[in-house]
């Protein structure tokens, strides 16, 4: 028996300008054939089917095929789509006939002219590899899942977390879902129930008992937990995305029941469309939030800029926040931001620890959203932003920001990468020297994901409003391709 493994992912921001080319997928950790199995087998989706496969006791031959990840950014080049499936199609033609495959998706990748890209992929390798071979894919709970997507898989396995912290078990779910296919002749049948309804990541935390998102993944861990249920799984896309079929969607498989699945994705539908309010989150504009913060007279604030997150597909330069904080004192532990900013990091690398850095700052990625500030820093440290990261987004991944340099001015200390990446990750603080709970006040440039580490540490954690490409008020945006109605945009009647 010859399983493959591939995974194809990136969260495609619409509203940042920065393409995505082939260059960002080749520099995250393109990995071809068995250097998937090398150097993937105890991380995320790709560990998790590794893991699994090596277990059955059918002592499955596990075939790498390709990796392709970009870290969350604009809109990828046609180009790069062209070469994308390329890579994909080559991948099979090395690996020669296969049993079964297992495809880590994000669910949210769009490319000009292509709003769908993993809905064509997927049906591209069904197209290789006939339909009597299974197909199982794996994907973000921020997917945008499509017709096309369920079309071409025989299922598609969801994350049930935000913080994603069951990325690596998501693989595992998907490789016991093929297995059932192929091993035990299950046969899935699978109802798809779109909603005309975008929300806020803030609040839709599925570890906090408090959240409404708790109560949905406890109904969906449930249904799997039903002999006849093969997967389900609540998608409540990320909102920065204007393609004609952004949507929230509930997603059932079963074995050969539809009646059941159905009933099932339209009955969890209806309660999410019912509880829509509550996913909206409170947001202080960021003079304020930073004025709390400075108030605030015990242990850390967290600020999240989520209109800037690099994990969500934001440029990562904004000046919102860091404009405030330098207008204040930050005593008790300083003040922590980050940027991406490579020419900056250049510059303070050839300047040396020690020099003065003078001139604007970050406001360059995005000049729609956010200005340069004029500063003079002193280069604290230069160094390499490299780590290995575990919580949210993943388990034991490793990730290289580049190049990257600490700038300081008073007691707010500037973190500049060269490239994008985990802006939140307390590895990437304590990879430049320092100790992010120690701070008094931290920007994380995350909506939803740097609760899972920063919650219980907090003193404090304040949503911040500010322009950006990741707003949480995206409504106040312009989408041009976006259906409607579609809620908060519109109010509408919907039933499932
Ligand atoms: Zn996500």
């Amino acid at each position: 028996m010859r399983i493959g493994i591939l995974q194809l992912w990136q969260e495609t921001n619409t509203l940042n300008p920065l393409p995505t080319t082939r260059r960002d997928f080749e520099t995250l950790g393109l990995y071809r054939g068995d250097e998937i199995i090398e150097h993937l087998s105890a991380t995320n989706e790709p560990g998790g089917f590794i893991q699994s496969l090596r277990a059955w006791p059918e002592r499955p031959e596990i075939v790498g095929l390709v990796r392709l990840p970009a870290w969350p950014s604009g809109r990828a080049t046609a180009d790069t789509f062209a070469w994308l499936k390329q890579e994909i199609l080559d991948s099979f033609d090395r690996a020669g006939p296969l049993d079964g495959v297992l495809f880590a998706l994000h669910g949210a990748l769009a490319a000009d002219e292509h709003p769908d890209v993993e809905g064509e992929m997927l049906a591209a390798v069904r197209q290789r590899i006939g339909t009597k071979t299974p197909l199982v894919a794996t994907f973000d709970l921020h997917a945008n899942l499509t017709k096309l997507k369920v079309a071409s898989a025989d299922a598609l396995v969801g994350f049930h977390t935000a913080p994603h912290i069951d990325v690596l078990e998501t693989g595992v779910r998907g490789a016991k879902v093929l297995r059932r296919i192929l091993v035990d002749g299950a046969r899935p049948t699978t109802a798809l129930v779109k909603l005309p309804l975008v929300v806020p990541a803030e609040r839709a935390n599925t570890q906090d008992s408090t959240s409404v998102s708790y109560e949905f993944r406890r109904r969906l861990e449930a249904l799997e937990r039903r002999p006849e249920v093969l997967t389900a799984a609540l998608a409540t896309v990320q909102p920065w995305l204007d393609v004609a079929e952004l949507g929230t969607a509930v997603i059932v498989t079963t074995d050969g029941d539809r009646e059941l699945a159905e009933r099932e994705a339209k009955g969890l539908a209806a309660d999410v469309w019912a509880r829509r309010r509550d996913y909206l989150p409170e947001l202080v504009p960021a003079a304020e939030a930073v004025r709390r913060a400075n108030a605030c007279v015990d242990g850390l604030v967290v600020l999240s800029d989520a209109a800037d997150a690099t994990t969500s597909g934001a440029p990562g330069d904004s000046t919102w926040c860091l404009r405030e904080l330098l207008k204040y004192a930050w005593p008790r532990g300083g003040a922590l931001v980050t940027l991406v900013a490579p020419e900056i990091v250049a510059q303070a690398t050839r300047l040396g620890v020690g020099a003065t850095l003078a001139g604007p700052l970050g406001g360059v990625r995005d000049a729609k959203n956010s200005t340069p500030v004029d500063v003079a820093a002193v280069v604290e440290r230069v160094f390499a932003a490299k780590f290995v990261l575990s919580g949210h987004l993943g388990v034991n991944l490793p990730i290289d920001m580049g190049q990257a340099a600490v700038l300081r001015v008073g007691d707010v200390r500037i973190v500049c990468t060269e490239r994008s990446g985990p802006h939140f990750a307390p590895e990437l603080f304590r990879a430049a020297g320092l100790d992010p709970f120690a701070a008094q006040v931290l920007v994380a440039k995350s909506p939803c994901g740097f609760r899972a580490v920063y919650s219980e540490r907090a003193a404090l954690i304040i949503n911040v409003q500010a322009p950006g490409c990741a707003p949480a008020d995206f409504q106040n945006y312009p989408y041009e391709h976006r259906p409607r109605p579609l809620w908060p945009w519109e109010d509408c009647e919907w039933r499932a």
